[in-house]
C-alpha cells in the first residue's frame, strides 16, 4: 500500500513537471535528478510519456537526420578511453591521414541519395591549428558547400585560437560537433591528454565565430547519474544546438573493454531526463544504440530523442538507412533534412 502511494506520488509529480516544462518553465538539478534516480519500470515509462510529449510539443513529430564521414582515421594522440581511434591502444581500427577530396564527394552523394542533408566531417586528432591541414579541412569544407547537395559540419578536436574558428565559419562550416563526453568531475576518468577546460574553450571559440554547437556526450562508462545529470546541465548552460548521446559500446583493446553495458531501461530514462533539462534543443541518438538498445531503438523518440545520427558511425556498423527510415515511419514520424535550429 505505502509502495503505491509511493508510486503513485512519483507519477503525480512527473505530470506536474511535464505541465510545468509544457508552460515553458524550467527544471531545476534537485528535481532532475530525482528523476535520473527513478527505479521503477512504471516510473520511467510515466517519464517517457512526458518527455515524449515535451518532445511532440517543441520539436514536432519531424526527425532530423545526420550522417558523418571518418575524414582522418586512428592513431590519435589522446587517451579517451572509449575509443577505438586512440594511439595508446590496439584495437584493430584503421588509421589513414586526412581524405582526398573524392571520398567526400561520395558520402555527400550517398547522404543525399538516402535524403539525409548535413554530413559531418570527423577527423581523429587532438585538434586544429593554423597552417596547412587548416588549409586542406577548409577546402574539403568549401567543396561540400559548393556542392549544395549537403551542408557541411565538422567534428576536428580542439581549437584554440579564435582565427581557427573564423576560418572554419568562412570556409562555409555551419555546426561543429564538439562532446563534452561526460560531467567534469567524471571527465578525468576517460581522459588525461587534455581537459574539460580546453573543450569549454574550444565551444567558446566556435560560439564566437557564429558556428552552431553540437555537443553531448557518452553514457555507459561507469559515471554515476549525477554525472549524467550535471553533463546535460553543462551542455543547457554552453547552448548546445544539438545534443548527441553516444552509449557506450565497449571496444576490445580499450580500458572500457569490460565496463558492463547499462541495461536498456536506464538508457532511456537518461534520454528522457536529457529532455525535461533541455526541452527545446535537438537530441540525437547517435553511437551504441543498436548494441546497447537492441529491439527497443525505436523508444528512443518516445524517450524525447528528437534526431538521429544514421549511416554507419565511425568505427562500429549501425543498422541500414532504410531500415531507420522504415522505423520512423511505422513510429508516425517524418524524417527531417535540417538540423532544425529554427524550431530552438
Ligand atoms: S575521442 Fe577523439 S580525441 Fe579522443 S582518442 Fe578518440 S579520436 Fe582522439
Amino acid at each position: 500500500m505505502i509502495a503505491e502511494l509511493v508510486d503513485a506520488g512519483h507519477r503525480s509529480r512527473i505530470f506536474e513537471l511535464t505541465a510545468r516544462l509544457l508552460a515553458g518553465e524550467e527544471i531545476s538539478r534537485p528535481q532532475a535528478l530525482a528523476l535520473f534516480d527513478l527505479e521503477n519500470s512504471a516510473d520511467i515509462f510515466d517519464l517517457m510519456a512526458g518527455a515524449n510529449r515535451i518532445r511532440e510539443h517543441f520539436k514536432g513529430n519531424q526527425i532530423h537526420l545526420c550522417s558523418i564521414v571518418n575524414a582522418k582515421a586512428g592513431a590519435c594522440s589522446e587517451n579517451c578511453s572509449f575509443c577505438a581511434q586512440s594511439s595508446f591502444y590496439q584495437t584493430g581500427s584503421p588509421k589513414y591521414g586526412f581524405v582526398d577530396p573524392e571520398p567526400v564527394r561520395d558520402a555527400a552523394e550517398e547522404a543525399h541519395r538516402n535524403g539525409v542533408t548535413a554530413v559531418g566531417l570527423v577527423a581523429a586528432w587532438r585538434g586544429l591549428n593554423e597552417g596547412p591541414m587548416l588549409d586542406e579541412v577548409c577546402d574539403r569544407i568549401r567543396e561540400l558547400a559548393d556542392g549544395g547537395k549537403t551542408r557541411p559540419d565538422a567534428s576536428l578536436g580542439i581549437i584554440k585560437s579564435q582565427r581557427v574558428a573564423d576560418r572554419l565559419k568562412e570556409a562555409g562550416l555551419e555546426c561543429y560537433g564538439h562532446n563534452l563526453e561526460s560531467s567534469k568531475r567524471f571527465f578525468p576518468s576517460h581522459c588525461t591528454t587534455h581537459t574539460y577546460e580546453e573543450r569549454l574553450q574550444t565551444i567558446h571559440h566556435l560560439k564566437k565565430a557564429g558556428i552552431k554547437i553540437c555537443s553531448g556526450g557518452i553514457i555507459g562508462m561507469g559515471e554515476t547519474r549525477e554525472d549524467r545529470c550535471d553533463l546535460a546541465f553543462a551542455l543547457k548552460e554552453i547552448g548546445a544546438n544539438v545534443v548527441p548521446i553516444n552509449i557506450l559500446n565497449p571496444i576490445k583493446g580499450t580500458p572500457f573493454e569490460n565496463v558492463p553495458p547499462l541495461p536498456p531501461l536506464e538508457i532511456l530514462k537518461t534520454i528522457a531526463c536529457f529532455r525535461f533539462i533541455l526541452p527545446r534543443r535537438e537530441i540525437m541518438i547517435a553511437g551504441g544504440r543498436t548494441v546497447n538498445l537492441r529491439d527497443m531503438q525505436s523508444m528512443v523518440f518516445t524517450a524525447g530523442a528528437s534526431a538521429l545520427m544514421v549511416g554507419n558511425y565511425l568505427t562500429t556498423l549501425n543498422q541500414s538507412v532504410e531500415k531507420d527510415l522504415q522505423m520512423l515511419k511505422d513510429l508516425g514520424l517524418d524524417p527531417r533534412w535540417d538540423h532544425g535550429f529554427d524550431r530552438q
